[in-house]
């Protein structure tokens, strides 16, 4: 690997191991890279299927088209692992590209969790030198893509260091853990031409249902369609893929098996779910995670594609924080979604990040995932 320089911060100290009862990254299904095309097209022709959006290239097929990639057995162990694609030997970790590499670890992944496996940074050691062409090539690509990003933000003056955003998220990070500190953070961001948080102080009185309306937006963002294959998976501590599928008054809860169909579990009316106070474990458990979120390249990157798409009239520091916030009170009521549907008091926030995290990794970024 020589000189390519990545960054494994984000694993330090962390294990991995994979239950064998899980499965549920077999549920996204995985891209077939050219050079591993020959395989499945020699050994398995009826297993690729040709994906459009969001980019044209081919992938393994799914069980009745949404159910878990058609290598999947009833036991959940892979039947083709030896020669499984790229993308599933790497999951649950993921190389983002921008000006550098980082790696990020998907804390939708169960066996991220547990303390126990294998040493992550050793594994993602390894996942980089079998890649390590792919890397340098996408690290020349984003660099390019990252000059012309500064460059048009420094001519719309709206620039900011990214390390002193992220050290001032460091040093307010228990007040936005508090509904009523994010609530100031986002009026500041929408209204002021530029933010500093050691400026806010939580108000006790803010528009509680002004917020719970934005956290619901944003966490029915992605739960917004009938479409089984388009919502996120939850995998609970039973290792059911839960699938939570959202249309006006409505949050329909239903259970994805093994053979790709659907079992009804339940209903809620999304208004009737409340952003919830966090205390106590989960608000330790909450702050590690803004911790994790605010160094990743991947939210930055997401920040940065939110600044060109609404042509650099935003101040950094305004995207950069209300995009946090937004990401922090969609987890929030995440929380209380899940712990009304199936009762997770104990691990609210920890179960809300199994459900979130995947959902956060695939938002739109400047750079790429590699
Ligand atoms: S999500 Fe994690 S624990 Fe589950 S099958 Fe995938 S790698 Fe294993
Ligand atoms: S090829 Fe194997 S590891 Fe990859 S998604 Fe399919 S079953 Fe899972």
């Amino acid at each position: 690997m020589n000189d390519l320089v990545i960054d494994y911060s984000e694993l330090m100290g962390k294990k991995v191991m994979c239950p064998k009862e899980c499965g549920m990254c077999c549920l996204c299904q995985p891209e077939i890279l050219n050079e591993e095309r020959n395989y499945f097209r020699t050994n398995h022709p009826k297993a690729i299927v040709r994906v459009r959006e969001p980019h044209d290239h081919f992938a393994i097929a799914l069980k009745k088209g949404r159910g878990s990639c058609v290598f999947l057995n009833d036991e959940r162990r892979c039947t083709v692992y030896q020669n499984r694609p790229t993308y599933c030997r790497q999951f649950p970790f993921h190389f983002h590209v921008s000006d550098r590499i980082k790696v990020e670890l998907d804390m939708s992944c169960r066996g991220a969790w547990y303390g126990k496996g294998n040493d992550a940074i050793s594994e993602a050691k390894e996942l980089a030198d079998n890649g390590e062409v792919r890397l340098r090539t996408a690290l020349k690509e984003a660099t390019s893509v990252y000059n012309e990003f500064f460059a048009n933000c420094r001519e719309a003056g709206v620039i900011a260091d990214r390390t002193e955003l992220r050290s001032s998220v460091s040093r307010n990070i228990d007040d936005l853990t508090d509904i009523a500190y994010i609530a100031k953070v986002m009026d500041a961001s929408l209204e002021e031409p530029s933010v500093s948080l050691s400026e806010i102080t939580a108000e006790t009185h803010f528009d509680r249902d002004e917020l719970n309306e934005a956290a619901r937006e944003a966490a029915l963002g992605s739960m917004s369609s009938s479409d089984p294959l388009s919502v996120p998976v939850y995998c609970d501590g039973e290792w059911n893929w839960n699938l939570f599928m959202a249309s006006g008054k409505k949050i329909e809860w239903n259970l994805l098996d093994n053979d790709g169909d659907l079992h009804f579990k339940g209903s809620a009316d999304p208004e009737s779910i409340t952003l919830p106070d966090i205390g106590g474990p989960d608000k330790n458990v909450l702050r590690d995670y803004i911790s994790i979120l605010n160094q990743r390249d991947s939210m930055m990157g997401s920040v940065f594609y939110t600044m060109d798409s609404l042509n650099y009239e935003d101040d950094m520091s305004n995207v950069y924080y209300g995009s946090l916030s937004v990401a922090i009170i969609d987890v929030m009521w995440r929380s209380a979604m899940l712990d009304r549907f199936m009762g997770t008091k104990g691990n609210m926030m920890r179960e809300a990040i199994i459900f979130y995290d995947m959902d956060r990794l695939d938002a739109p970024t400047i750079g790429a995932f590699v």
